[in-house]
């Protein structure tokens, strides 16, 4: 009987194909672009359905965008003027890698530096602009940074016009040690110069401002706005916890809990932001 007469010990799965697989499976290839995470409410976003202002559809966070993209959605087209680029860093703690690193930067985000300055009009109003990059070494705040929005701060003052900065960053750069803080003592008194002439000063917080430039002129704007949800804080939450030993609400450091303990005055869907700066921008008298 066949059954019998079987010779091999065990039941072999078609003992003729290797076990070893050698050709690959084909995975179905989704371009990373395609898709977006929301760090906020963790759903995947068709890229498309996030529009142009990039606000997820589930939960309305504003996601990052580029200083480009915020140009093209808060000024007048064709009416930005770029002011102060070319200014180098002299890296002055000879950090190993830091000009390379910016070197890569400034092709990777067609930047200069983290904060773009200049001239712009809103609704026909003429504005001093500064806005921040977080693609750029996370938007740290260095020398350069500082100079570039003591300039700005200094020719809103002579020629009278309004601030209008959009605020994002991790903190001070590290690779520039103290030089970094001494940008927010520099910026700030520029900032009260500005002051001093009666000029009005709005600061737009978006996700993240934290460090240095939250605890600088991110909050001596005469108005300060933040975007939903943006973080906002000085140092991070960890430290924070580990410091006071005590749990940190869950909302700890967002734009609501910030506006909650009055340390923001409005929270503006990025979608209404332009008509909102320029409203304000009139409201106080626009250009002298
Ligand atoms: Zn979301």
């Amino acid at each position: 009987m066949a059954l019998f007469s079987k010779k091999d010990k065990y039941i072999r799965i078609n003992p003729n194909k290797s076990l070893k697989q050698t050709e690959p499976r084909e995975v179905p290839e989704v371009p990373d672009e395609l898709f977006a995470k929301c760090p906020a409410c963790k759903h995947m976003i068709y890229q498309k359905d996030l529009g142009p202002a990039k606000i997820c559809p589930a939960c309305s966070y504003n996601f990052r965008i580029s200083a480009q993209e915020r140009l093209c959605l808060t000024v007048d087209e064709g009416s930005f003027e770029e002011l102060f680029t070319g200014i180098e860093t002299k890296n002055p703690l000879k950090f190993p890698g830091y000009v390379d690193k910016l070197v890569a930067t400034r092709e990777k985000t067609g930047l200069d530096e983290a904060v773009m300055t200049g001239l712009a009009k809103v609704k026909g109003q003429e504005i001093a602009l500064a806005i921040m990059d977080s693609h750029f070494i996370m938007a740290s705040m260095g020398t350069v940074v500082g100079e570039k929005l003591t300039r700005l701060f200094e020719l809103a003052t002579e020629k009278a016009l309004p601030v209008v900065i959009f605020t994002a960053s991790g903190g001070a750069r590290m690779q520039e040690g103290i030089m970094s803080l001494m940008q927010m003592a520099k910026v700030s008194a520029a900032v009260k110069r500005h002051s001093n002439a009666d000029l009005f000063y709005l600061t737009i917080l978006t996700d993240p401002t934290t460090g240095g430039v939250t605890a600088s002129f991110a909050m001596e704007g005469d108005i300060i706005l933040a975007e939903p949800q943006a973080l906002v804080g000085f140092a991070g939450r960890r430290v924070i916890e580990t410091t006071v030993r005590e749990d940190l609400p869950e909302d700890f450091q967002k734009a609501e809990f910030l506006l909650e303990h009055g340390f923001v005055d409005v929270i503006v869907k990025r979608t209404d932001l332009r008509d909102t700066i320029a409203e304000l921008v009139a409201f106080h008298g626009g250009v002298k």
